[in-house]
């Protein structure tokens, strides 16, 4: 992928501020952190499911779903945080407890 430059970064950032909606359904939301809009973004090392700002230090969820293989990221309101794995749950369902389907 192309580095982003700082605009569209920037645009990106105020963008998803205001409405997080749809987080996970932007490539280039990967490596912009919005917390500080920073887009210094590596992956975490030991947990292959999230990653790191470099800037900012903040963490956060984005990986594929094990059940359908869409984007699931922490950031997004679609997709909620499961108590019982601690990790996200997809927008299909699917989440880190095995054979589990959360209602929507
Ligand atoms: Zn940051
Ligand atoms: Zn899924
Ligand atoms: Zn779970």
């Amino acid at each position: 992928m192309e580095p982003l430059d700082r605009e569209t970064a920037k645009k990106l950032y105020d963008r998803y501020r205001k409405k997080r909606d749809g987080i996970r359904n932007n490539v280039e939301m990967a490596s912009i952190c919005l917390i500080c809009g920073s887009i210094h973004i590596i992956p975490k090392e030991g947990d292959a499911r999230k990653l790191v700002c470099r800037n900012c230090g903040f963490a956060f969820f984005r990986y594929e779903c094990l059940s359908c293989g869409k984007v699931v990221d922490g950031r997004d309101p679609r997709n909620p945080d499961c108590r019982e794995c601690g990790l996200r749950v997809c927008t299909c369902g699917a989440c880190g407890c095995p054979d589990k389907q959360h209602g929507n």
